[in-house]
């Protein structure tokens, strides 16, 4: 497998201003140093809870937001050492999907004109070709060719995100990033517009980081999955050993709260006290030592670092002191 994507110890902190002088006086640490590669081809998930950091490590990839350190690797060039043109011009290959495209679009413009001014920017196609583009693009994702000259209000929510995905498209990426990109949208309505991520998938040879909260959703799409807490990966795997074989108590928790469909796999389902901590002053230690029912003193000061015990699938990692003494039941929830 080819490695697209290299992120190495990403960290995004988001200053604070205060005082008579607006100086900075503290930070959100938002990302807090995260590692991991996405292969060619495949589909990355980010979960967690809301202020997780997910949303900004897609943002900082793709640099809306410059993050405070770090390297971002894609085909082996550090997108973070590029000039803002040669990063405006990397944009055609790392594309990013956003709950709602239309955020982020004028709606005076109709859906011609949104894929139009994408092509333009990119100069990816000929003008002359532009129109015939269009069409193809509207029938790629679902939508007939004459509804190219509408504006964003006539659509659906379903039918908006397809033409995300089209403005996506339209430069020809080779990574998307897709933010909450169906979290928005009636389950029906996300079925389809995943099927068509799939389909295109394939067609265009596209590798997507997905970022969602949706554990629902994640066991759909993805190949890997990467949990994220606090700002840090707590766990990192095969979607299938991390599904049926969760080691952070973290992750545990996250999944004990989905609905499975086979009653006789329900397992209890796992309240975590507390609410997440603020990331301004985060927990020392283990990061979810505040939260989690296995905790110890030694989970207060001493930071676990992502590993596997001799029993995971190989690529299959978590941060937790005790996941093999958890699994085997030696150890046991403190309170
Ligand atoms: Fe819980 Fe400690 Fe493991 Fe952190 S290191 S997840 S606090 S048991
Ligand atoms: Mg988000």
């Amino acid at each position: 497998q080819k490695e697209l994507l290299k992120v190495n110890d990403l960290k995004q902190y988001f200053p604070i201003k205060g005082g008579l002088l607006g100086r900075t006086v503290n930070h959100v640490k938002a990302v807090d140093g995260v590692t991991f590669t996405v292969y060619e081809g495949e589909t990355v998930s980010i979960v967690g809870e809301s202020g997780c950091g997910k949303s900004t490590t897609g943002r900082a990839i793709l640099r809306l937001d410059e993050p405070t350190s770090g390297e971002v690797v894609f085909e082996g060039e550090d997108l973070l050492a590029l000039n803002k043109s040669q990063m405006r011009k990397k944009r055609k290959d790392l594309q990013i999907i956003f709950q709602d495209p239309y955020a982020s679009i004028n709606p005076r413009q109709t859906v011609r004109q949104v894929l139009e001014e994408a092509m333009e920017i990119q100069n990816v196609v000929p003008r002359e070709q532009r129109a015939e583009r269009i069409r193809e693009l509207m029938e790629t994702v679902g939508l007939g060719p004459h509804q190219a000259d509408r504006f964003p209000h006539e659509f659906s929510g379903g039918q908006r995100q397809r033409i995300g995905i089209a403005r996506a498209l339209s430069v020809n990426p080779k990574l998307i990033v897709c933010d909450e990109a169906v979290s928005a949208l009636d389950v029906s309505i996300q079925a389809q517009v995943i099927n068509l991520l799939k389909k295109l998938q394939r067609e265009f040879k596209l590798t997507y980081l997905f970022i969602s909260h949706d554990l629902g959703v994640v066991r759909h799409i993805s190949d890997r999955v990467i949990v994220m807490y606090l700002g840090r990966i707590v766990e990192i795997g095969d979607k299938k050993s991390v599904f049926d074989n969760p080691q952070h108590p973290y992750t545990k928790a996250l999944l004990s709260a989905i609905p499975v469909p086979d009653p006789a796999h329900k397992s209890e389902r796992i309240l975590l006290k507390g609410d997440v901590p603020s990331p301004i002053d985060p927990p020392q230690g283990c990061r979810f030592h505040t939260r989690c029912p296995f905790a110890t003193e030694k989970c207060k000061t001493e930071t676990p670092e992502l590993h596997a015990e001799d029993y995971m699938k190989e690529g299959h990692l978590a941060a937790c002191h005790y996941m093999g003494e958890i699994e085997s039941g030696e150890h046991k929830a403190q309170n």
